[in-house]
């Protein structure tokens, strides 16, 4: 804290014309009719391999399309990249058992072995653990449910079954899909020529029946809408700092020395919830110190502190956090004050993420 409460209050009366014109956070529409007849889960099973993983990812890219991928915990563990390519795909990423037994015949410790596996190798490579679980040939009992449990999994089998893996021609798969209905889930797979050349199909069914391709809640195992802020950070996402939500005792819009947020004391901050489809990123940070001496404003992703941006006087600069590891997936993502000491106060401008 560095000015006076009073100037603050003057201040904050001559920026109240300004708020109004606080630009709003970009919000995919609730009513957007393309999806007016609601969601279906696609999956892909047993997943990541060399032969048909990238085509595959290219094909529902070039279709528009999202979907689970139920990776067996060997095939990520020994194709990091293709899960990276999953997730930066905008893709989500299930567990699928590590070796693809069929989990009941195995007893309890080689089921547990099965899926922390699966999780720790996923978590590993993408930075987040899966929070969906298919059984191989959809094989399950109590017991494993009861591990599921335990790991925060949930059991997702099929509403449909494409029979890709029965060697059903690509006409069938396509009209295996159109049998689709809203929350609706679809087993495929990461494995065949005939499912790859299904797709542009499935896509054109789908969007001529006004059903769009969602996430697989974790809490219903239906499929549903995917979040609302899925935009993944391409080539730079810019977020104007006073477009974010302010929290803290003083945190306010200021109109000099740009338009922006002034954090005042410790825990004065703003924040956002911002989508990654991968777990690695630059944060650059524009902003300024109000005086010379050094202003410092934490960087907290999913909760935690994962660096802290230095503005050393009172010119505003831009300063970069590079390669920073973060979860996937919707992140709040939080600029904050931890360290005032009562001689400086930060000011901030927008927040770019490369
Ligand atoms: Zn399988």
């Amino acid at each position: 804290m560095f000015r006076a409460k009073l100037v603050k209050g003057t201040m904050a009366l001559m920026l109240i014309g300004t708020l109004f014109s606080v630009p709003m956070m970009p919000v995919a529409s609730a009513a957007d009719t393309s999806c007016a007849n609601g969601y279906v889960g696609l999956t892909f099973d047993d997943g990541p391999n060399n032969s048909n993983t990238t085509k595959l990812l290219a094909a529902l890219k070039q279709a528009g399309l999202r979907a689970t991928m139920f990776n067996i915990g060997q095939n990520a563990q020994n194709n990091p990249s293709l899960v990276r390519d999953q997730a930066a795909a905008g893709m989500w990423v299930g567990n699928h058992s590590y070796t693809h037994s069929d989990m009941t015949t195995l007893n309890n410790s080689q089921m547990s072995s099965e899926i922390t596996r699966t999780q720790q190798a996923i978590q590993s490579i993408t930075g987040t653990a899966p929070q969906l679980f298919r059984p191989p040939y959809g094989a399950t009992n109590a017991t494993l449910k009861s591990i599921e449990s335990q790991n925060n999994l949930t059991e997702v089998l099929w509403n449909v079954d494409s029979q890709d893996w029965n060697g059903a021609t690509t006409a069938q798969i396509v009209a295996a899909a159109g049998r689709l209905q809203n929350g609706d889930v679809i087993l495929m797979h990461d494995q065949y020529q005939t499912t790859l050349q299904a797709i542009p199909q499935i896509a054109q069914n789908l969007k001529n029946r006004s059903l769009c391709a969602g996430k697989i809640s974790p809490s219903t195992g239906r499929a549903v809408a995917p979040d609302s802020t899925t935009t993944p950070p391409s080539t730079g996402t810019k977020v104007e700092a006073e477009s974010m939500t302010k929290g803290g005792q003083y945190t306010e819009n200021i109109s000099t020395p740009f338009n922006g947020i002034a954090l005042y004391s410790n825990n004065d901050l703003v924040k956002y919830t911002q989508f990654f489809a991968s777990g690695t990123h630059n944060f650059s940070l524009r902003g300024a110190s109000n005086n010379s001496n050094m202003a410092r404003v934490d960087l907290k992703i999913g909760g935690q502190t994962r660096g802290t941006f230095y503005f050393g006087g009172s010119n505003p600069a831009v300063y970069t956090l590079a390669n920073i590891n973060h979860g996937t997936g919707n992140q709040e993502i939080e600029l904050v004050i931890t360290a005032d000491n009562g001689t400086w106060d930060a000011y901030i401008d927008y927040l770019e993420i490369n």
